[in-house]
């Protein structure tokens, strides 16, 4: 029998706000010394009081809107009791029946050519919560006394929205796709970095297989510790060819909570499922209800930016760019927006040609450079106005494409304008036919062998002459004069050979 995975996924996401969830402590924790950025407040202590972060409502009402979800007037805040060591009060402030937005929707393109399809994936809801601390086990002796465990508790009330999806995706490259489109939607509203690194973005997948065609929803799996995109792919994986077995084996998949072990690139289980009544959920008495405004909200509206998919159809429309370029440009913001600009720069030779070259040197070599420095395209020494004058220099024919390369990575380690690179050092492309020719002579000269190939019918042996030439101009000439001019000499050779 075949069977067909049913996979809702759990996205918990930091957002970016100056302070914690209901304190004024930074919530920027990554660098800070360890239990510096706490409060009576985030340290759970009896009698303090939590206040709630505007921004981080803020935050989650546009997700909600980017997400198509309706946003809630009256929504509130409840507590979720488990005890564990990174949970300072013993319970987690969270939403439970009333979160900030609900029933949404997120389109994720899968495949290409004519397998393409689009999977709508609902998204269920948008909540805020409370992050918890940080535990680090120390486990590295035999004996007992030197195992501890040391709390940090800066991570603790950090901003943190879920983001809940209908088990609506049905492989692991959908959910794959689901997670990369969601982090791109994010990362354009900057209400979070998005990085999984370093835990800003975190995926759990509930899982489960059914016979293909069958409605029915079987007993689930939750799968946890995805640090990555490939692990989340590679887990889910994993999880659908596991519980295929089982069943195909006649046995029934236990409800339970399993983790993702990289190193043995397998599930393995962790504890039974908790279920919503195992929290013992009620209204934080110390938050009143809150109050949505509905003008808020429509000028949080009226703020949203283009988002991606919007974004990439235009520039497709605009640009004249094929679809994969344009997708590659607009996942994140800072790289359309500078491609953007590349191409205001241009006037009015910034046709689809233009675009093209540009969306290649981008996507290419300025990320092949900055992935070399570590640095983000906001902070490259080649701005736009670079990019616009290197395209003008390959345009007008005063240097080769395959020249403009080295000169994008001059300018990129020195933050010279092209035009000045190539002036400085000398690369104005030869297409005087003069200089070329002098060229040709001596390479042809210097190589009597490929010529009496080619006289003999050895056509690729020109491409041999051709590339003596490229070399003997220091690459500097115009290839399609030095093509020209090779193969009109080996021809006036091959005439006077009589052959
Ligand atoms: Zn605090």
């Amino acid at each position: 029998m075949e069977y067909e995975p049913v996979i809702g996924l759990e996205v918990h996401v930091q957002l970016l706000t100056r302070s914690k969830m209901f304190c004024s402590c930074r919530a920027e924790y990554q660098s800070a010394d360890p239990n510096s950025l706490v409060c009576p407040v985030c340290l759970g202590m009896p009698g303090t009081l939590p206040v709630v972060n505007r921004r981080a409502v803020g935050h989650a009402i546009v997700t909600g809107l980017a997400l198509d979800c309706d946003i809630a007037t009256y929504t509130k805040f409840d507590r979720k009791n488990y005890l564990y060591p990174d949970l300072m009060k013993g319970y987690q402030i969270s939403q439970y029946d009333a979160p900030v937005a609900t029933g949404g929707r997120l389109e994720v393109d899968v495949g290409s050519g004519d397998r393409a399809y689009t999977r709508s994936v609902g998204v269920v809801r948008v909540h805020l919560e409370e992050d918890v601390a940080k535990l680090q086990h120390f486990r590295d002796t035999e004996d007992r006394s030197g195992q501890y465990s040391l709390v940090d508790v800066n991570r603790g009330g950090v901003p943190l929205m879920e983001i809940v999806s209908e088990p609506d995706l049905r492989s692991a490259e959908e959910a794959r796709l689901y997670l990369t489109g969601l982090r791109s939607i994010l990362r354009y509203l900057e209400v979070s970095t998005g990085n999984m690194e370093d835990g800003s973005f975190r995926c759990d997948a509930n899982v489960s297989v059914r016979p293909r065609g069958s409605r029915e929803y079987m007993s689930r799996v939750e799968v946890k510790n995805m640090n990555s995109f490939r692990a989340v792919h590679d887990a889910l994986e994993y999880e659908i060819a596991r519980q295929a077995r089982v069943v195909g084996e006649g046995g029934t998949v236990v409800q339970e909570t399993r983790g993702w072990v990289e190193e043995r690139r397998a599930t393995v289980s962790q504890r039974s499922k908790e279920y919503a009544h195992d929290y013992r959920y009620f209204p934080e008495p110390d938050i009143p209800p809150l109050v949505i405004e509905p003008a808020w909200v429509e000028e949080l509206r009226r703020s949203l930016p283009e988002l991606p998919e919007k974004r990439r159809g235009r520039f497709v429309k605009q640009y004249g760019l094929p679809a994969y370029d344009a997708a590659l440009l607009t996942g994140a913001r800072a790289t359309a927006d500078y491609f953007e600009e590349c191409m205001s720069l241009g006037g009015s030779s910034a046709g689809p040609a233009r675009a093209k070259t540009i969306a290649n040197w981008v996507l290419v070599e300025l990320a092949h450079l900055l992935g070399r420095e570590g640095v983000g395209i906001q902070e490259s020494r080649v701005t736009p106005a670079h990019m616009a004058d290197l395209a003008r220099l390959v345009e007008s024919d005063a240097i080769s494409g395959t020249l403009a390369k080295r000169v994008l990575e001059e300018s990129f380690d020195t933050g010279e304008l092209p035009s000045v690179v190539v002036r400085e050092r000398g690369y104005l492309q030869i297409s005087d036919s003069t200089a070329v020719e002098s060229a040709v002579e001596e390479a042809v000269g210097a190589h009597p062998q490929a010529v009496a190939d080619y006289v003999k019918g050895k056509e690729t042996a020109a491409r041999f002459i051709v590339g003596q030439v490229m070399k003997l101009t220091g690459g500097r000439a115009k290839p399609a004069l030095v093509n020209d001019l090779v193969k009109r000499k080996l021809e006036m050779v091959r005439v006077a050979n009589g052959s």
